[in-house]
């Protein structure tokens, strides 16, 4: 008998019907002994619904009072789920994240969790209760409600196991685990049964976008054992069968001999690659460009930058394409003028594709069968990065799907 913890997403929480499953599933998971504390998100479009309904009275609510409206979400579901287990004859008891209390800055919309006070928690589980904390929320210093930022309750999941040291926190979505790339653009697609914490961090980013970023990087802190599962099987499959299905997130670091090279491919579609043309090429260059895209809470992501030989160069980088428009005006406004450049050249809708795996540290050539495999379809590539575990390039958005094809099956994910 161990502590696990079950996070259950909007999806799997979509009705009273999912609810009433989750508790069957949970049920289960009770009865064969085990501690288990569950955190689910809103009902699918509960949030959404919400923040809609304030957006309608004002285009720029006041932020404090949007995490105050969010969180209601997940308090509803917690509260349900409370009484479904109630129901199936499971004692239960449900808490928000300031009663628990789940300790966050006051950064609201976007709040980091400081800390969790387990001890209430604890106390219920030792007799024999299953407790439910909202996903998604918790409390500030002052005492005012916070939320975490869109997907957050992955992340309050995975705090949750670290802090009571749970044995495995174990995700319960509406895919069956991670995928060696989307099945959507691939059919041929697997489910991996194992992948490491960085190659899930890299997917993550990437644009894979199975788990919340933040809560892979809270796993690999703590070193929490995380598991993604689907939440549509029959709730009442046999326990061992559901404990080592989906994909478990691993930390090992040997481990793995006989595994692929490359262990997935990752793309997003929403990029924007923009080029700031004939700069100087002198010490600085750098700063004066990204530096006021920065001061606008721009994000940016690859840059690139030759030196030159005439004594001018161009300057590329990519940003989301929500961030666009924003971004040139931005550099036609402040930046061309004060370090004299030419003008800008900009591509909106480029696409980033990447392979990830840790294999790349110790293989060589696996870059440059990805060029051959793209080069083949007669795709270009704008813009190439690296890492110790990952491939990127930037192409026109829309061969995207036609090289994660061709990349699948030249690294033979499909076997
Ligand atoms: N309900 C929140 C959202 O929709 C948090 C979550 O589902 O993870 O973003
Ligand atoms: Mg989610």
């Amino acid at each position: 008998m161990a502590l696990f913890v079950h996070k259950y997403g909007g999806t799997s929480m979509g009705s009273v019907e999912r609810i009433k499953n989750v508790a069957r599933r949970i049920a289960k998971w009770h009865a064969a002994g085990h501690k288990i504390v569950v955190v689910p998100s809103a009902m699918s479009g509960e949030t959404n619904r919400l923040l809609g309904l304030a957006r309608e009275i004002s285009p720029f609510p006041d932020v404090r009072e949007m995490d105050m409206l969010a969180s209601t979400g997940e308090q509803a579901s917690s509260a349900l789920l409370a009484i479904a287990l109630q129901k199936e004859g499971v004692s239960a008891r449900s808490y928000a994240g300031w009663q628990v209390p789940v300790n966050t800055d006051s950064s609201y919309t976007k709040a980091r969790i400081v800390s969790i006070e387990g001890t209430k928690v604890q106390d219920d589980l030792a007799q024999g209760k299953v407790v439910v904390i909202t996903g998604f929320q918790g409390v500030d210093p002052e005492g005012n409600i916070t939320t975490l930022g869109r997907g957050g309750s992955d992340t309050s999941a995975v705090a949750v196991a670290a802090a009571l040291k749970a044995q495995e926190c174990l995700i319960y979505t509406d895919v069956d685990g991670v995928y060696t790339t989307d099945p959507r653009v691939v059919p041929e697609a697997r489910r991996l049964s194992q992948i490491s914490f960085e190659e899930m961090l890299e997917m993550a980013s990437l644009g894979s976008k199975v788990l919340q970023i933040r809560s892979v990087e809270f796993a690999g802190k703590y070193s929490v054992p995380t598991r993604v599962l689907s939440s549509l099987t029959d709730p009442l499959i046999s326990l061992e069968i559901e404990m080592s299905s989906g994909t478990l997130i691993n930390f090992e670091e040997d481990g793995k001999m006989e595994s692929a090279v490359v262990s997935g491919i990752a793309f997003s579609r929403d990029e924007a690659k923009i080029t700031v043309l004939s700069v100087p090429d002198t010490p600085g260059i750098a700063h004066s460009i990204l530096g006021p895209v920065a001061d606008a809470n721009i994000e940016v992501d690859m840059i690139l930058q030759n030196q030159s030989v005439s004594g001018t160069t161009d300057f590329s980088f990519t940003v989301n394409r929500n961030d666009f428009k924003h971004t040139v005006d931005v550099l036609r406004n402040q930046v061309i003028p004060a370090v004299k450049a030419k003008d800008l050249a900009v591509d909106e809708k480029v696409a980033k594709v990447s392979i990830v795996g840790v294999g790349m540290r110790s293989h060589v050539g696996i870059a440059s069968l990805m060029f051959k495999t793209l080069a083949q379809e007669g795709i270009n590539i704008k813009m190439i990065s690296t890492s110790e575990i990952k491939t990127s390039v930037i192409i026109d958005d829309k061969y995207m799907e036609l090289a994660v094809r061709a990349l699948h099956k030249a690294f033979d994910l499909d076997k």
